[in-house]
Formats: C-alpha cells, sequence, structure tokens
C-alpha cells in the first residue's frame, strides 16, 4: 500500500513548517501557565500583554482562530477566537449572499 506513512510525514513536516513561526514569539521563555489558564484568569491579562509584543502576533493569531480551543493565541482567548470564528463565518455568508445577488444583474448586463 503506498501513501500512509509518506503522507503522515507530509503532514509532521507542514505542521512544522506551519508553526515556524513560534521559535520568534515573545512567549517562549514565559510559564505557559500564563496563557492556559482560562479567560477570566488574571494571568490571561498577562499573556495579552506579552502578546503585544511579540513580532508574530498575526501569524500566531490565525494559528490560533484556526486551530487552537485553549488559551491565549496571538493575543485573543478562547472567547475572543470563539467570536472571531463567527464573525467571519457571518462575513463569508454576507460576501455569498452578496455575490449571488449581484449575478442575476451581471448575467442581465451581459445579455443586452
Ligand atoms: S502572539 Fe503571544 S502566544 Fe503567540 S507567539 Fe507571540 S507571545 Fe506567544
Amino acid at each position: 500500500m503506498s501513501g500512509g506513512r509518506g503522507h503522515y510525514a507530509h503532514e509532521v513536516h507542514s505542521a512544522r513548517t506551519a508553526l515556524s513561526w513560534q521559535d520568534e514569539g515573545a512567549c517562549r521563555d514565559q510559564d505557559t501557565n500564563e496563557f492556559y489558564l482560562g479567560p477570566t484568569n488574571s494571568t490571561t491579562t498577562t499573556a495579552k500583554k506579552v502578546c503585544a509584543g511579540c513580532p508574530v502576533l498575526e501569524a500566531c493569531r490565525e494559528w490560533g482562530i484556526a486551530h487552537e480551543p485553549y488559551g491565549v493565541w496571538g493575543g485573543m482567548d478562547e472567547k475572543e477566537r470563539v467570536n472571531e470564528r463567527r464573525r467571519r463565518v457571518r462575513y463569508a455568508r454576507a460576501e455569498r449572499d452578496r455575490a449571488a445577488a449581484e449575478q442575476p444583474a451581471q448575467e442581465e448586463r451581459a445579455a443586452s
């Protein structure tokens, strides 16, 4: 059978590449508990302060929104990421609906 381990190796490589920005993170020498104790814990504020000065904040934030259910990533806590995911879904739906609404008008212009 082909592909099994090769596919796995590709996924591992992709994950490492995707997370290579972590080597530059301002939190790399921090206590990770500060980033994982929940949105109501005061240490979340400490974590967000570290993130505010981080050179890889944007990459980390996008990773966190896409992949991470817990902790502070890119200056956003769990609840903020849930809200951002919902906002993006609403935006994508609105864009899809807008495009669908414009299509008949475009077809009408093209036919005339
Ligand atoms: S943005 Fe915050 S959590 Fe992400 S790497 Fe930087 S300091 Fe760490």
